[in-house]
């Protein structure tokens, strides 16, 4: 799962490192637009300047994964 919250400045870092993840919205903040967790991906999360982008690899299995309640 991959996910940009609403703390994204719109710097533009993670559209640079991984255009085919990741692209700016109307807004001009980014968005993903792939759910397919790769290094770069990570990448780009790990150079968000205020941490907007959770990444989480989901697995196949059939565990009770617990949604991101806010
Ligand atoms: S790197 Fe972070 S702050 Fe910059 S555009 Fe991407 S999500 Fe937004």
């Amino acid at each position: 799962m991959i996910k940009v919250d609403d703390t994204c400045i719109g710097c533009g870092a993670c559209v640079a490192i991984d255009g085919e993840h990741f692209e700016f919205d109307e807004r001009g903040l980014s968005t993903p637009i792939s759910q397919e967790v790769t290094d770069s991906v990570k990448e780009a999360a790990d150079a968000c300047p205020v941490g907007a982008i959770k990444v989480e690899e989901t697995t196949n299995n059939n565990e009770n994964s617990e949604e991101n309640a806010e």
